[in-house]
């Protein structure tokens, strides 16, 4: 049983997400209540799927919570509050969890003065201590790689700073905006790629940069979808966030709001029904998350996700490909099964940024096509997200597949499908085609060069 220490928390932090000072009681969040409390107000029906999900979590969960928590009672367990609260912010916290030698503790201390660690006590438990290649351990526990292999990459490498048209706002596209509200996050994810805010210490978007924001985006009416992310705005109160999603919804040409958080993987007991009910109130509102590994699906996670979605909230998923985490085929089926049982969209999956401090945990871009080519055909489309790479210096997501189209003729495209077999299609000539440039159905330098051996025995 591991003895826990309440973390200080950034004087922001007090004031925005309410309810962790007695300072101001008003600004008590209604995560105050217990999960349990919330489900006996549920009715009966969504008291069965509740049900059903903690007896058949899709990621069969194993946890340490009884191990390390085990005198936590279900009341603080469940309270998204004390879960922040209690984060695991320090090295000498670490090693009431894992084994770590004096060297481990002392270079993990360098890695953690550089980018700090933090990590909720509900993820921790999903850590298997045994293991030091445990995929939930590597996105949560720092590594000294990150420090070893800390020259390469780039601090902002999507040039986030070049499209940010007032404080806050990022504009890069034409119809959409991304409002980045704090830096606060429940967990600081190792592969995070602004991972150069960790170190300006806790902020939250003041009152007058938010009115800018808004004025901006009232002022450009081509403006039809805000992304709001972090950080991760869930850390803010619920009066807060509806303070902001309600001036948003009031703008006339914005269609669309969009929240991109990773409370449902890392601290899914935010996603109570008094936060849901408020967004309910301002759709239609969609949620991005970010679940990288099947075991993080857990029935806390698949509850938080019911919720949303009965809150007429739909759920996407962006994954992140990481060595060592999810990169094979295996683990992204499974990912991707796990997240259609609970009803959640796999939308993308992320070649992992060129961060520094993140070198250790990207794959070869080969790896990304691969998956998605071991998934194609292999299992329902639904199920295979579309592969991107979000290109440096603000570029935008370029989407990579597999290479099917094996040659191109007047009228005739030569295409392979997923076992390898290749095929004859006929492209209609008689109606006038699009003026295209003629690599774009049989990019350079792929085709036959690809063709298994078999296959080209087949097509000949
Ligand atoms: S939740 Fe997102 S913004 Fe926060 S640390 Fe993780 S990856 Fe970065």
């Amino acid at each position: 049983m591991v003895r826990l220490k309440s973390q200080p928390m950034h004087k922001l932090e007090k004031c925005y997400l309410g309810g962790c000072s007695n300072d101001d009681p008003e600004e008590e969040p209604p995560g105050k209540r217990s999960i349990s409390d919330d489900l006996e107000e549920e009715p009966p029906s969504r008291r069965n799927i509740s049900h059903v999900l903690e007896e058949e979590p899709p990621g069969k969960t194993t946890t340490t919570r009884h191990r390390f928590f085990g005198d936590i009672p279900d009341s603080l367990w469940n309270n998204w509050k004390w879960q922040f609260r209690n984060r695991i912010t320090r090295v000498e916290q670490l090693v009431q969890f894992f084994p770590l030698s004096t060297e481990e503790q002392a270079q993990l201390r360098l890695v953690t003065m550089r980018y700090p660690l933090s990590v909720t006590p509900y993820y921790l438990s999903l850590i298997n201590p045994d293991d030091p290649d445990d995929p939930i351990r590597k996105q949560a526990i720092p590594s000294p790689l990150e420090m070893t292999m800390g020259s390469m990459g780039l601090e902002d490498p999507l040039g986030e700073k070049e499209d940010t048209v007032v404080p806050g706002l990022i504009h890069r596209y034409p119809d959409r905006v991304l409002l980045v509200l704090t830096d606060i996050c429940p967990m600081l994810c190792r592969h995070c790629t602004r991972k150069r805010e960790w170190r300006n210490g806790g902020w939250v978007r003041p009152p007058s940069e938010v009115a800018a924001i808004l004025d901006y985006i009232s002022q450009h009416k081509s403006i039809r979808d805000v992304i709001i992310s972090g950080g991760d705005p869930l850390t803010l109160s619920n009066r807060h966030l509806e303070d902001i999603i309600s001036r948003i919804r009031g703008i006339k040409h914005v269609e669309i709001i969009r929240i991109g958080t990773r409370f449902p993987v890392v601290l899914p007991q935010r996603i109570d029904n008094e936060l849901c009910t408020m967004l309910a109130k301002y759709g239609p509102i969609w949620l991005n998350t970010h679940f990288n590994h099947v075991r993080e699906i857990t029935p806390e996670a698949a509850k938080a996700c019911d919720r949303l979605l009965r809150s007429g909230v739909p759920v996407n998923n962006q994954s992140v490909l990481l060595r060592g985490v999810n990169d094979s085929v295996e683990a992204q089926t499974e990912l991707c099964h796990g997240l259609l049982k609970i009803k959640v969209r796999p939308y993308y999956l992320f070649q992992c940024d060129e961060v520094q401090g993140t070198e250790h945990l990207r794959t070869p871009v080969e790896t990304g096509i691969k998956i998605i080519e071991g998934m194609r055909g292999h299992t329902s489309g639904l199920a295979i997200p579309t592969f991107v790479i979000d290109l440096p210096r603000g570029g935008g997501k370029v989407p990579l597949q597999p290479n099917y189209v094996l040659a191109q003729t007047e009228g005739e495209l030569v295409l392979r499908n997923y076992e390898g077999r290749v095929f004859h299609y006929r492209n209609p000539t008689t109606l006038a085609r699009p003026e295209l440039p003629a690599d774009v159905l049989c990019p350079a330098g792929s085709a036959t060069a690809s063709l298994p051996q078999e296959a080209a025995a087949n097509s000949s």
